[in-house]
């Protein structure tokens, strides 16, 4: 998806990819050539990133909840305990509110401090979540930022912005489309994307 412009603005303009890039190798020799970390020990953090953590797996969390009405319940009383259940936990996904959207509310996440998220079921956050525009207008004017994200909601449809912490994350778990009665779990976990899941896109069926 394309990041709004107003959120683009200024964004790591001081430091480009390639600068961040050299950096990240630098620091990654001296690390090794001081003895404080093995090579293998990095690939194997990188590799987990790449491949343990990813929006995956919170798709497959909503997707259950879609088509499993008592795991449903148990997620938005206690979604730590049956997100764990699927054996996704730890880091960044200790505890774990899911919020639902309903015909009535829409929920979108934040974190107004920094860039608190997470990692477990959506991956390495995207660069607009860590905006100061995102964050502070999120707040102030969801549904503009809504708008802009291509989210019209009706004026009817409450919106619930929720401020994550390093202590509580959130995941919304978004309307199940129409048409999508007769969808499996796994036929529906492949339509859930990561940004329906922080509240800043709805799913939809691919045409
Ligand atoms: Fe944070």
């Amino acid at each position: 998806m394309t990041t709004p412009e107003k959120l683009e603005s200024g964004a790591l303009s001081w430091m480009d990819v390639d600068d961040i890039e050299a950096r990240v190798r630098a620091l990654e020799s001296l690390l090794v050539e001081r003895g404080l970390a093995e090579s293998q020990a990095v690939d194997a953090v990188v590799n987990s990133f790449e491949t343990d953590m990813g929006p995956m797996n919170g798709a497959r969390v909503v997707a259950r909840a879609w088509t499993d009405p008592e795991f449903k319940e148990w997620l938005l009383r206690d979604g730590t305990a049956a997100i764990a259940s699927m054996g996704f936990t730890g880091l960044q996904s200790e505890h774990i509110l899911a919020v639902e959207n309903t015909d009535s509310v829409h929920n979108v996440i934040v974190c107004t401090l920094c860039s608190c998220y997470p990692w477990t079921l959506l991956g390495i956050p995207p660069a607009w979540f860590k905006y100061p525009q995102y964050r502070a207008r999120v707040v102030k004017e969801p549904r503009a930022v809504l708008s802009e994200f291509g989210v019209e909601l009706g004026a009817d449809v409450e919106i619930a912005v929720w401020d994550t912490s390093a202590e509580l994350r959130y995941l919304v778990v978004p309307q199940r489309p129409a048409g999508t009665e007769d969808w499996t779990a796994d036929q529906l976990a492949e339509i859930v994307s990561r940004d329906s899941m922080v509240g800043v896109a709805l799913v939809e069926v691919p045409a």
